[in-house]
């Protein structure tokens, strides 16, 4: 999923200052999951907008923000408030504020949110990192577990010097991914993935702005 965090209300304001009414759009995807776009943060903003002196016209949770032509359908019957509206603000990821101004092309759109990574949620919004989208996945040799995330220093082959007692050099609250990857193996007997040594990775395969037009290898 995709982890949001809401920027602060000054920031907010800020950016907004040269409009009066707003209409809000959040996502009932990855931003409700952080608490970002959700129906509850919405009416936050609302309330925090009017006690600001602006003006809300009004909500809506979209299904899946980041997808156009469906957002696109769902507003229609907010039409009225949208149209009463100087301008949206989108709490959503960075790709759904990107799909309200492909939207909205008559209209000021600003986001409320820092887009930060694509991770998991491993207890009730607490999240982490798990994939920097590289393009080229090598979890097929690594147990299942990401080098290129999970150590500061993208390592490819094994640890370096600094990590002591299985943790990071690095972050010492956190397991040396290297030490996880070779557990994991371990318990898989797969050991013999270790000696395997890989290549330098290619990050051109990560160029962007990326596209994918569905057309299968
Ligand atoms: S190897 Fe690349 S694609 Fe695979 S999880 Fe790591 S960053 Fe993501
Ligand atoms: S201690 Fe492990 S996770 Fe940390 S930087 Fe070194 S190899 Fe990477």
């Amino acid at each position: 999923m995709i982890i949001s965090k809401q920027k602060n209300l000054d920031e907010i304001l800020e950016a907004i200052k040269d409009n009066n009414s707003f209409f809000l759009v959040g996502c009932s995807e990855c931003a409700s999951l952080c608490g970002t776009g959700d129906e509850a943060a919405l009416e936050d903003m609302k309330k925090r907008l009017e006690e600001k002196g602006k003006k809300v016209t009004g909500y809506f949770v979209a299904k899946t923000g980041c997808q156009v032509l469906g957002t696109k359908v769902e507003l229609k019957k907010f039409k009225n408030e949208v149209e009463g509206a100087d301008a949206l603000i989108i709490m959503s990821c960075g790709a759904g504020a990107q799909a309200a101004v492909e939207i909205f092309k008559d209209k000021p759109v600003y986001t409320a949110n820092d887009t930060l990574f694509l991770g998991n949620m491993t207890r009730f919004r607490v999240f982490d990192e798990r994939c920097s989208l590289c393009g080229e996945c090598i979890i097929n040799e690594t147990g299942g577990i990401c080098p290129v995330t999970n150590c500061p220093k993208g390592l490819l082959n094994g640890p370096c010097g600094g990590m002591k007692n299985g943790k990071c050099e690095v972050d010492t609250e956190r397991d040396c991914v290297w030490v996880r990857i070779y557990n994991r193996l371990n318990d898989l007997h797969r050991l013999d993935q270790m000696e395997e040594i890989a290549e330098p990775k290619d990050y051109g395969k990560h160029t962007k702005p990326s596209a994918l037009t569905g057309k299968k290898d």
